[in-house]
C-alpha cells in the first residue's frame, strides 16, 4: 500500500536539513520542521512510524527497544527517476554511500548502532541515529522516533531514567518548528497520558500537537475511543487520529504491514461506532493529516527562516571583508553554503506563493 503524494514543497526542507546536519556552531540554531513521536514505553510509537513508512525496519516489542533518538528522513523519489527504478532503500549517516535494500538489515543495523552508543543492557543515549529512506511510496517528511517514557530503572539504566528521557524528549519537542505526534494507547486513561502531558508542556497552545490513539483493537469490552477521538476527554486543537497497529502476536508471526493496513481498514468498517468518524481513523488518514499540517507549518515559519539566513549571510560577508586579500577557505565555503540555502528558500517561497494563488 502506498501513500503517494504530489507535493514538491517538503523535499527542499529535507535538503536543508541534510546540509545543516554535519555543520556545527551557529548554523545549527536554525531549526527546521520535524515530526517527533512521543509517548510512554510500549504505547506504539515505533509501530505508528513503521506503518507511516509502510515498511518493517524498526526494533519493536514489549521491552525497551528504542534507546537512541532515530532521525528518519523520508524522501519521496518519483517512480522511474533512478536506475534503481521503484526500489526502496535506506542509508545511514554513519555509513555514507551504503544503500540498504533489505529492511531487516536496517533493523539489525539500528540495533547494532544502538548498542554501540547505549550498550547492551537497556541503557539509553541521546546520540542520534540518522537514517534516510528513499522510496516512491512515502510522504516527504522527517520523523524522530524517541525512547519512551519509563518510570522504573531496569538493566544499565540510571536511577534518574525518567528525568533523563523526559529531558531528551523535551529537547526535541520544545523546538517551535517541531510537530508533535503524541501517542497514547486506547486501553489506558487519556487523562493520565504522558505524551499529552509533555506535549502540553512544550506546546501549550496546541498548535503543533496531533493526538494519536493506538490499540483501539484491545480496549476493554464495552468501551470505545469515540470520546477520545472527538476530543471530549482531553481537547486538542489539531485533533486526534485513532489507529490499529500490529499486535505482538502479529510481530512474532511476521505479519506484513500491507496485511495489517487491510486489517485496520476492516476493523474500522466492522466496528460501527467508528463509522461516523472516518476522518479521524486509520494510518492513511494520519499520514494525510500530518502532511497537511507540515506544509502549512513550513509556509508559516519560512519568512523567519529566510530573515535568519539573510542575517547570517550578512554577518559572514562582513567577516569575510575583514580578511582582506587572504580568504580563509572556511569562510568562503560558508558564503557559498549560505547562498545555496538562500536560493532554496527563495525557490520554496516562489512555490508556496504560486500555490496560494492557485487556491
Ligand atoms: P513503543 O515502545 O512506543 O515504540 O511501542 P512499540 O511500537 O514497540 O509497540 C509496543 C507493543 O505494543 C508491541 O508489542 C506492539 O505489537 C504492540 N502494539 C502497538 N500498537 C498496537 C495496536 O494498535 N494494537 C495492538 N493489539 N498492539 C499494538
Ligand atoms: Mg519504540
Amino acid at each position: 500500500k502506498s501513500f503517494s503524494i504530489g507535493s514538491s514543497a517538503i523535499p527542499i526542507v529535507n535538503r536543508l536539513q541534510d546540509i545543516f546536519a554535519p555543520l556545527g556552531g551557529k548554523l545549527l540554531r536554525i531549526q527546521l520542521p520535524q515530526v517527533a513521536v512521543i509517548g510512554s514505553q510500549s504505547s506504539g510509537k515505533s509501530s505508528v512510524l513503521e506503518a507511516l513508512v509502510g515498511r518493517d525496519f524498526l526494533p519493536r516489542g514489549c521491552n525497551i527497544c528504542t534507546r537512541r533518538p532515530l532521525v528518519l528522513q523520508l524522501e519521496n523519489r518519483p517512480a522511474g527517476s533512478d536506475s534503481d527504478n521503484d526500489q526502496e532503500w535506506g542509508e545511514f549517516l554513519h555509513l555514507p554511500g551504503q544503500r540498504f535494500y533489505d529492511f531487516s538489515k536496517i533493523r539489525r543495523e539500528i540495533q547494532a548502532e544502538t548498542e554501540r552508543a547505549a550498550g547492551f543492557n537497556k541503557g539509553v543515549s541521546d546520540k542520534q541515529i540518522r537514517l534516510k529512506i528513499s522510496s516512491p511510496n512515502v510522504l516527504n517528511f522527517t520523523l524522530v522516533d524517541l525512547p519512551g517514557i519509563t518510570k522504573v530503572p531496569v538493566g544499565d539504566q540510571p536511577t534518574n531514567i525518567e528525568a533523563r528521557i523526559r529531558e531528551m524528549i523535551m529537547h526535541y519537542i520544545n523546538q517551535e518548528e517541531c510537530i508533535i505526534l503524541a501517542v497514547s494507547p486506547a486501553n489506558s486513561d487519556l487523562a493520565t497520558s504522558d505524551a499529552l502531558q509533555m506535549a502540553k508542556e512544550a506546546d501549550p497552545a496546541g498548535s503543533r500537537t496531533i493526538g494519536v490513539i493506538t490499540k483501539l483493537d484491545i480496549m476493554d469490552r464495552g468501551t470505545n475511543a469515540c470520546d477520545f477521538l472527538l476530543g471530549k476527554v482531553v481537547p486538542l486543537r489539531l485533533g486526534y487520529v485513532g489507529v490499529v497497529n500490529r499486535s505482538q502476536e502479529d510481530i512474532n508471526k511476521n505479519r506484513e504491514i500491507a496485511e495489517a493496513l487491510e486489517y485496520e481498514e476492516q476493523f474500522f468498517r466492522v466496528h460501527q461506532v467508528y463509522n461516523g468518524l472516518s476522518d479521524r481513523c486509520g494510518i492513511p488518514r494520519l499520514a494525510k493529516k500530518l502532511n497537511q499540517i507540515l506544509e502549512q507549518h513550513i509556509r508559516t515559519v519560512l519568512p523567519g527562516l529566510k530573515a535568519e539566513l539573510n542575517s547570517h549571510l550578512a554577518a559572514v560577508v562582513k567577516e569575510l571583508s575583514t580578511y582582506g586579500e587572504v580568504m580563509e577557505s572556511k569562510v568562503e565555503q560558508g558564503v557559498v553554503l549560505l547562498n545555496i540555502l538562500k536560493n532554496y528558500c527563495e525557490a520554496f517561497s516562489a512555490m508556496a506563493d504560486g500555490r496560494s494563488e492557485e487556491m
